[in-house]
């Protein structure tokens, strides 16, 4: 028993090495893999009454995820107080930190991130999965800029014409339905944050900002947003168009992958 313990632990197979990020519920460490000397990401979540339920999805939907584009899981690990899932590493950080650090991407980075995006989003909408927690934070980039998507945590099965009601995700992220209160179509939600993260690599700001939250909900449920005039004719439909109010009129992820300013990923 101590035997198989031993050889299952963390430190037997895996060199920590140092931090890289942290999540809403956990800490991602870089390590390397003793056996392949290939390096991995880390990431620890604490066991407790409030994560256990994402720790449990998030390891059912990795599992069963197999896209170019999304993180893989390898292995899963669990330490006394902790699960550790072992990710593929994603060596070019998040889009968030790129942006804060460098400025909104010309939009023909743009497209080649947008599109792979869509692709990694509409693979998850056609296995009834939905992310619920699309932001610049959770799309990752490899060594070639290669998308990632990753954090699963908050995602969950849904079939076609199922509404949910708990809102969850980030606020800025949330779609006018989700901030209502009313029963949402996640498919249409997932869309709508892809909407506000493609608004924010492109300009490096946010569609709905108000100096204060009431004028900021205003704007949201009101969908006013106002386009920068650098944003090219096409991009301003294509965010006019996924920024729509009703979610009804709203485009599906197989609707926006064939707008003319999306590149079409092929895998
Ligand atoms: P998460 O808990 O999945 O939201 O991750 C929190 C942060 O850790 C991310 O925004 C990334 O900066 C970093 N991170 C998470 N997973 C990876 C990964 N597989 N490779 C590299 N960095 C990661």
């Amino acid at each position: 028993m101590a035997r198989n313990s031993k050889k299952k632990s963390l430190e037997s197979q895996y060199r920590v090495l140092f931090y890289l990020g942290e999540g809403t519920f956990g800490t991602v460490k870089l390590a390397l893999h003793l056996k392949t000397e290939a390096l991995v990401a880390v990431k620890m979540v604490e066991i407790s009454k409030k994560t256990l339920k994402v720790i449990l999805v998030e390891r059912e939907i990795l599992a069963t995820l197999n896209h170019p584009n999304i993180i893989r899981l390898f292995q899963v690990i669990v330490t006394p107080g902790c699960v550790n899932f072992i990710l593929e590493y994603a060596s070019g950080g998040n889009l968030f930190d790129l942006i804060q650090e460098h400025g909104p991407l010309q939009e023909e980075e743009a497209k080649h991130i947008f599109g792979q995006l869509v692709a990694s989003v509409k693979y998850c909408h056609n296995l009834n999965i939905v992310h619920r927690d699309i932001k610049p934070q959770n799309v990752l980039l490899d060594e070639e800029r290669n998308v990632k998507l990753t954090d699963f945590g908050l995602a969950i099965k849904c079939s076609p014409g199922r509404l949910l009601s708990r809102n969850c995700g980030t606020k800025r992220f949330w779609a006018p339905e989700i901030l209502l209160g009313e029963p949402y179509d996640s498919r249409k939600t997932d869309v709508w944050s892809l909407g506000v993260l493609l608004f924010f690599i492109t300009t490096g700001d946010y569609p709905f900002a108000g100096s204060t939250l009431i004028e900021f909900e205003q704007k949201l449920t009101t969908g006013s947003c106002r386009i920068p005039p650098y944003i090219s004719v096409k991009l301003e439909n294509l965010i006019h168009q996924i920024l729509t109010v009703p979610p009804e009129k709203r485009p599906s992820i197989e609707d926006i992958e064939k707008h003319p300013w999306v590149m079409k990923c092929d895998i």
